[in-house]
């Protein structure tokens, strides 16, 4: 960053191409809708997204065609409120909720605005992130920080909001076995909430042992590492090793990997839910007969819906989901793109990037 004789305004952290970014002064947000509020935005999580996005320029049909700032898991402090704003205030520390549906579309209108038609999310081209001084939101997306949550566990909202999200998919239940495959942070989460709705075993899987004893330490009550050798016999010694009887009621993919895919299908027992929510390949083979011999509920989960982040800071406020043992690392907004690099090279949990 070149020092500027004027203070910059609204200092942006840009992806202008293949790792290619850039530091940029961008106006303001103004309050548009009277509903708006403009947040100071103190805290960013850098997401697998965010690095594919600078890795790779896009992501399956989202391609960065004009530079587009990155960011997308982000808490604030409020610093402009539109006349019509009611529940939020100036200095108010709020999680922000960084998709904005057109809540006209039929899926808005039947309550699952996740899957709105034209939203706008922060950090998918074209619509800028999060990343900058200031951002703007309507107040329904800002969500109040209850006061024992700090500002870096308020970011930790939007991935606790996708573990929340995928776990109500999994309709998972007290008492129930849930295999989660993948111990990054949306793994980790999803080992948390499910622990949270009462399951009564929580089995982490992943090919890394160092994050599996990650996961132990943090709530899994199991872990499981994979060899390489058929899904189905990977599958077996699961379930033995973890006394699953005839299967696990619940696998939650949040890795998006083939051979998660399929032990996770044959780990399932006999009327079983599969939850997809990693992303990896776009296309990949399928244990379909299992699937349909074992009458399986295979479902997909994308982002979070009515009421993910308000049960996602209950979770976090109450303590029930630690969210801080998971922040591993922290940088200053100027070093945006060294943690970005971190998060590919693997290293630690989450690295979130202090704002400014
Ligand atoms: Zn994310
Ligand atoms: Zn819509």
């Amino acid at each position: 960053m070149t020092a500027s004789a004027e203070t910059p305004q609204n200092l942006s952290f840009v992806l202008e191409g293949i790792q290619k970014v850039k530091f940029e002064d961008r106006p303001i947000p103004q309050i548009v809708d009277p509903h708006d509020v403009i947040v100071n935005v103190k805290y960013t999580g850098v997401c697998g997204s965010d690095v594919h996005y600078w890795e790779h320029g896009a992501i399956g049909d989202f391609v960065v065609r004009d530079p587009m700032v990155l960011g997308h898991e982000s808490s604030g402090v409020v610093s402009q409120v539109g006349p019509a704003v009611t529940t939020l205030k100036v200095g108010d520390r709020v999680s922000l909720e960084p998709g904005i549906p057109c809540r006209r579309c039929e899926p808005c209108k039947s309550g699952k605005y996740n899957l709105c038609i034209r939203m706008a999310f922060a950090a998918t081209p074209p619509y800028d992130g999060t990343l900058a001084k200031y951002y703007r939101l309507p107040e329904d997306f800002c969500y109040k920080l209850p006061e024992q949550m700090t500002l870096q566990e308020g970011a930790l909202v939007e991935p606790l909001s996708v573990a929340v999200h995928i776990v109500k998919q999994g309709e998972v239940r007290p008492g129930y076995s849930v295999v989660v495959f993948g111990a990054g942070p949306v793994g980790l989460l999803c080992c948390a909430v499910a622990k949270a709705f009462g399951a009564s075993k929580i089995i982490a899987v992943d090919i890394q042992q160092g994050r599996l004893e990650f996961a132990k330490k943090y709530v899994a009550s199991s872990t499981f590492l994979p060899q390489k050798v058929p899904a189905v016999e990977n599958a077996a010694r699961l379930k033995e090793e973890n006394d699953l009887g005839p299967g696990a009621d619940v696998v939650i993919d949040a890795s998006g990997a083939e051979a998660s895919v399929h032990t996770g299908i044959h780990v399932l027992r006999n009327g079983g839910t599969y939850v997809q929510g990693g992303m990896g390949k776009a296309e990949i083979t399928f244990p379909i007969m299992a699937a349909c011999t074992k009458e399986l509920n295979v479902k997909g989960s994308f982002r979070y819906g009515s009421g993910d982040y308000k049960l996602a800071i209950e979770l976090a406020a109450s303590g029930r989901v630690n969210v801080k043992d998971l922040i591993t690392g922290q940088v200053n907004f100027e070093d945006a793109e060294r943690a970005i690099k971190d998060v590919k090279a693997g290293k630690g949990i989450k690295t979130i990037i202090a704002g400014i």
